[in-house]
């Protein structure tokens, strides 16, 4: 397997999610939304039985809990909840948000103080896009809020865009806008499903693969510029990005739970493999083995033609992130080394030790992304590696 394509059964393991949906409520009107508006009265999952499925999840084996919906934070149980998933065991808890509770500081530090140690935030396109999309006039400037609480919390912060037609124009410079003032590095972009709402919009709001093209090639461009890798991307086939393929969501199995909010519980790689399948040409592509398949609604609305078969794979494209001393922008493990390592110098050993023990960590477990990020900052000048007394020692540069 070429290495790019390498993550071992250990880590997969290691990164077991279960993603726990709450309700169908939120406190947003997006136009693009997958889920169908007129479930959001349902009452969603009761308390207890949110409390049985995470404790059940934990027993068989699933190391990292996501709270998703809806919008998670309009449930009332939620700092309960992450509590109790902290004291299953849970290393790793993971919000999917569109932000607007969690700029509320008081809010974002109880459910920070209960456990919650990673937010993905619903972000699209560019700030005067995303009010109108997301249905709520100030959303980008309450959702930059939260992000400052967030980061002052030690939080880890990624961003989820929906690759909609009208976010493309703002794409790159949405991008940039939260690399640069919202110091996030870790970018998912995502094609959007036609169900739920978006159903209904998917004449107006979604863009062929192709019109795609030029804007992501510009955001990749973007974040190579920065010394930075490629976004992750979700519902993409490797035959639109050759190269990028490690990149791509659903490349490896998820691995993953996924707990409605009316109690059904499904495996999401079986979910996916059901919504997907291969164009008559694929019979012939190189990718063809490993390749997740395209999502049968996409057929029915744009047709197979951009999907053309590879005759080989092709050569990676994905760098790591640089180890220029100049690069501004830290990525969240290299962030989370210089947390482990701001109480002063630690061996190899307790620096390892920790850095399984700390909830900032959890992406880390099993590989070897702590010393990777470690390394990387040595190169930097930003982590000194020194040898004493027959070990290695860790500690910071100060700025
Ligand atoms: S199998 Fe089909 S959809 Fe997948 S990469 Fe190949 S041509 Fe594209």
């Amino acid at each position: 397997m070429p290495e790019a394509d390498f993550v071992s059964e250990a880590v997969l393991e290691q990164t077991r999610c279960v993603d726990v949906s709450l309700s169908w409520a939120c406190n947003a009107r997006c136009r693009f939304c997958s889920q169908d508006p007129a479930r959001r009265p349902h009452p969603g999952l009761a308390e207890r039985d949110a409390a049985r499925h995470i404790w059940a999840a934990w027993r068989d084996g699933y190391r990292r809990l996501g709270f998703s919906g809806g919008e998670p934070t309009v449930d009332p149980g939620l700092e309960r909840l992450v509590a109790l998933g902290r004291r299953a065991g849970f290393r790793s808890i993971r919000l999917q948000s569109n932000g607007l509770k969690l700029a509320d500081a008081d809010y974002a530090g109880l459910l920070v103080d209960r456990g919650l140690t990673t937010v993905r935030l619903s972000v699209h396109g560019a700030p005067s896009d995303h009010d109108a999309l997301v249905g709520v006039l100030g959303a980008a400037a309450l959702q930059r809020r939260a992000a400052r609480v967030l980061r002052s919390l030690g939080c880890r912060l990624g961003v989820n865009m929906v690759l909609t037609r009208p976010a493309l124009a703002g794409l790159e410079a949405g991008v940039a806008e939260w690399l640069r003032e919202g110091g996030v590095t870790s970018f998912t972009l995502i094609y959007p499903r036609f169900e739920g709402a978006m159903a209904a919009e998917a004449a107006a709001l979604a863009p062929s693969f192709s019109e795609l093209a030029g804007p992501l090639e510009r955001v990749m461009r973007l974040l190579e510029a920065e010394g930075l890798e490629p976004p992750l991307l979700l519902h993409f086939t490797p035959c639109l990005l050759p190269g990028y393929e490690s990149r791509m969501l659903g490349w490896h199995r998820f691995d993953a739970r996924v707990v409605e909010p009316d109690g059904r519980v499904s495996d999401l790689d079986e979910s996916v493999a059901a919504s997907k399948e291969f164009p008559e040409r694929c019979a012939a592509c190189a990718y063809r083995a490993r390749c997740p398949g395209v999502d049968r609604a996409y057929l029915a609305r744009f047709g197979a033609g951009e999907f053309a078969p590879r005759a080989a794979r092709a050569p990676s494209r994905v760098r790591g992130p640089s180890v220029d001393p100049g690069r501004r922008l830290l990525t969240e493990n290299e962030l989370c080394v210089l947390r482990l390592l701001s109480g002063g110098a630690l061996g190899t050993e307790a620096f390892l030790r920790r850095a399984e023990r700390t909830p900032l960590c959890q992406d880390c477990r099993g590989g070897q992304s702590v010393t990777d990020a470690a390394e990387r900052l040595v190169r930097m000048g930003r982590v000194r590696r020194t040898f004493r007394k027959g070990r290695y020692e860790w500690s910071a540069v100060p700025d």
